[in-house]
């Protein structure tokens, strides 16, 4: 079976470890046909907001994507084609596991799993400058969009991942002793949910700046943690700073038709074309594809091979304390893949 699979390298350091994943999966044997988009960010800054259109048609033909990073400028420019890909599709969770793969750091042990709610919260991008006097940008608003079904399903997701793999405990986090509403509605909807799992997965909930502080204190007291867009976006970096950063941290952005596999972390623009970036984040992802399209006998063996190069073979890149390049470690992985 061939597997067509929309492919965006992405910018920065993303075309770098595209082609070091590309080698591991084709190291597998599985076949895949490769719909390869570029988004032209051009167009998007001249039509102003939405993914562009032949990314879009790829994805909805294919219903499935392996992405690099884009860049999305700070402040000003173009709006996120990463927020618009997820919105265009629905893709209303995004799941971030992260583990332990290097063993004697600061934690042992890590295994948790970031449930993120990824169409709503601040991230609608709903906000404008309100002027005052001569300043046209004196004050600037922004809303979050919170509603009673979106909380629903990425909580009820959150569950069902839980039961799925394992899992005994799904924390709430949220803020909503300052944020009565749009965090207090996030936190009504998962105590209801909770309900119905009872007795099956068991519930928590933390206020988010006391699980800022208990995920560095006591990492191992969480399980699978649901929270919202920004919270979510937030606290998946500092989780991967607990097992080594963003070098090793993958995800996936699931829908009902379509989903979207790429790693946590940005473009890394300061360590782009140098040929050092680490691609085992995007590989992991990878791996979560695999398993998306019940390809897991490949997917066990990618994600094997790239812990036992990291932790066993000591085959790491300049990140995780290595001298080994993008390619070396693909190349490794590669021939792992293949034993
Ligand atoms: P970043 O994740 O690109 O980089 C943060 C730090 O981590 C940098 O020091 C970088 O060198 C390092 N790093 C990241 N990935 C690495 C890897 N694979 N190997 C080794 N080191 C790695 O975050 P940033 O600098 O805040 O963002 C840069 C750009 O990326 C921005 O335009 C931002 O909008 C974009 N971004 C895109 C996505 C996405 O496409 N999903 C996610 C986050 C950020």
């Amino acid at each position: 079976m061939t597997y067509r699979v929309t492919l965006i390298p992405g910018d920065g350091i993303g075309p770098e470890i595209t082609a070091a994943t590309l080698q591991v999966l084709d190291a597998t044997g599985i076949e895949f046909e490769w719909d390869q988009q570029t988004p032209a960010t051009v167009e998007v800054e001249r039509r102003g907001e939405s993914a562009p259109e032949p990314v879009i048609e790829s994805i909805r033909s294919t219903g499935v994507a392996l992405k690099g990073p884009l860049a999305t400028p700070v402040g000003g420019g173009h709006r996120s084609i990463n927020v618009a890909l997820r919105r265009a599709f629905d893709l209303y969770a995004n799941v971030r596991p992260v583990k332990t793969i290097i063993p004697g750091t600061c934690y042992e042990d890590i295994d948790l799993v970031m449930v993120r709610e990824n169409t709503e919260g601040l991230y609608v991008g709903v906000e404008h400058f309100v002027a005052v006097g001569d300043d046209p940008r004196a004050v600037a608003e922004s809303s979050a969009i919170v509603t009673r079904k979106g909380c629903e399903r990425i909580i009820r997701f959150a569950f069902e991942y839980a039961l799925q793999h394992g899992r005994k405990l799904v924390t709430v986090v949220h803020k909503a002793n300052i944020l009565k509403m749009a965090s207090g509605l996030f936190l009504e909807v998962g105590r209801d949910v909770a309900r119905q799992y009872q007795g099956q997965v068991a519930f928590s909930d933390r206020i988010v700046d006391n699980a800022a502080m208990q995920l560095v204190l006591h990492p191992q007291q969480f399980d699978v943690i649901v929270t919202t867009n920004m919270f979510g976006d937030i606290l998946s970096d500092e989780m991967a700073g607990l097992v080594g950063g963003l070098g090793l941290a993958p995800g996936a952005n699931i829908g009902s038709g379509a989903a979207i596999f790429e790693a946590v972390h940005g473009t890394a623009p300061d360590i782009a074309g140098h040929g050092i970036a680490n691609p085992a984040a995007l590989m992991l992802s990878a791996a979560m594809l695999l398993d998306h399209v019940g390809e897991k006998d490949a997917s066990e063996r990618v994600r094997g091979s790239v812990i036992r190069a990291i932790r066993d073979d000591e085959v790491r890149t300049k990140d995780l304390g290595g001298t080994a390049t993008t390619s070396e470690f693909a190349q490794h992985v590669a021939q792992l893949v293949r034993c």
